[in-house]
This record gives C-alpha cells, sequence and structure tokens, in this order.
C-alpha cells in the first residue's frame, strides 16, 4: 500500500487548525527518532518519524498510547537525516517559547553532540534577531511597557514579539511590529495601539467596579476596612 500524507500542508501544529490526520491505521510505519526530557517537569517523550511516497517527512510523538504527528515538511535534503534533522528544527523552534529547550535522552538518529548542535543553531538565529527586535521600540511596545505588560522580543523574526495578556489571564499575547498590530488567540481580541488602550481601559473599569463594590461594602461597616482598598482609592485617577 502507498503510504500518503493526509494533507499536503506543511508546518508544525500549533492548534487544531493544523490537521495531519490519524496514525490509528499506520502506526507501524513509523520509526524511533529519540526520547527527549522536556519541560520544567523533564517529562518523558517518544519522537517517532515516517516518509511518505509521495516525499514527505512527518514527526510524531507519543503519549500514552495515543501517536500524534506534530510536524510535516515535503522531502527537501540529499540524506534523510539532513530532512530529520530540518523538522527537529523546526519543532523546537516552534515550541521553545512555552517549553523551553529539550534534552536528549538517547536517539539511533543523533549523537548528543548533533542534538545539541539544532539547540545551538535556534539560539544563534533567535538572539540576532531578538537583537535587532530591541533596538526598534514601537508605539506599542512603548504602551505595554507602561503598562507593566512585559513586552519581550521572540526571536522568531525582527518584528516579532510577545507580552502578558492584559486579561491578567496566564498566557501571551502576540505582537508584530512591522504594522504595530497585537492579537490575543485565547480572549480572541486583536488590533493595533488604539484598540489596545481601548480594552485595557474596559479591563481598568471592570477592576474599579469590583472594587467599589468591595469598598461600599466596607463602608457599610463604618469606614474602609483594608489597606489595598484604601491605596486603590487614592490612585484610582
Ligand atoms: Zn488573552
Amino acid at each position: 500500500m502507498m503510504k500518503t500524507v493526509f494533507t499536503t500542508q506543511e508546518g508544525v501544529k500549533m492548534n487544531a487548525e493544523l490537521d495531519f490526520g490519524s496514525t490509528t491505521t499506520i502506526k507501524n510505519e513509523f520509526n524511533v527518532l529519540m526520547t527527549t526530557y522536556e519541560t520544567m517537569f523533564n517529562i518523558e517523550l517518544n519522537y517517532f518519524y515516517r516518509i511518505t511516497d509521495d516525499g514527505y517527512m512527518q514527526l510524531a510523538y507519543s503519549t500514552d498510547d495515543a501517536l500524534e504527528i506534530k510536524a510535516q515538511y515535503k522531502l527537501q535534503f540529499s540524506t534523510k537525516k539532513e530532512d530529520i534533522i530540518y523538522i527537529v528544527h523546526q519543532l523546537i523552534e516552534a515550541n521553545y517559547l512555552y517549553d523551553g529547550f529539550p534534552t536528549i535522552k538517547d536517539s539511533p538518529i543523533f549523537t548528543q553532540q548533533e542534538f545539541q548542535q539544532i539547540i545551538n543553531d535556534i539560539k544563534k538565529s533567535r538572539s540576532t534577531e531578538k537583537e535587532k527586535a530591541s533596538q526598534k521600540i514601537t508605539p506599542l511596545i512603548s504602551l505595554l511597557k507602561q503598562h507593566q505588560l512585559n513586552p519581550i522580543p521572540t526571536g522568531f523574526n525582527k518584528n516579532s514579539w510577545v507580552a502578558n495578556c492584559p486579561s491578567r489571564g496566564n498566557h501571551f499575547i502576540q505582537i508584530v511590529t512591522s504594522n504595530d498590530q497585537w492579537g490575543c488567540g485565547y480572549c480572541k481580541r486583536k488590533g493595533g495601539k488604539e484598540a489596545l488602550e481601548k480594552w485595557l481601559q474596559e479591563i481598568k473599569s471592570l477592576q474599579d467596579q469590583k472594587r467599589l463594590t468591595t469598598m461600599l461594602k466596607e463602608l457599610d461597616k463604618g469606614s474602609i476596612q483594608t489597606k489595598s482598598t484604601l491605596k486603590w482609592w487614592l490612585n484610582r485617577y
């Protein structure tokens, strides 16, 4: 039977929009690639690769019993190993901001040094791009700094930043400084500097309403009862 891909799309799966298909009937077509330690919890992950007859390299990892395809690229180098290095590079590059850099436990494909070289290559290109980004502080970046949302360059390219989401949720917003736009996939909000100012104002009024309710309750008991309420009241404008 021909080994084929489910979709001809290329990339690293970061959300449900990119679907490389199920592995249920093709599990035995995957070869062992490596075992890594990942995230601050040093989770052990087993990676596998599959080369299709229609010319693609696929990378999958197993969690529990499930084998999930995480990345797929057209074969483009003269050796299998170069195509594997490329896809591993892409996968780590797409995830390191969230998961940090993995370390390798063992692999029939890579030596420790070869794996480390992939990491070093990513770090090197990232630091060059971060440096370029830091030299261009746009009005949107200034606004984020001013509101202590901690904007940092991602290193993906010279216009790519992330910052804490103003919703105070535990996630990032993405910023592109070439046109000074931001977006939060989680909160489903996006726009330019003005849209961010507006959202920050909305969030502030919501917080103010909560604070005001708390203060009224405290006043009901005779006076402002807590230092945090007093501090907010005095600094509210
Ligand atoms: Zn958000």
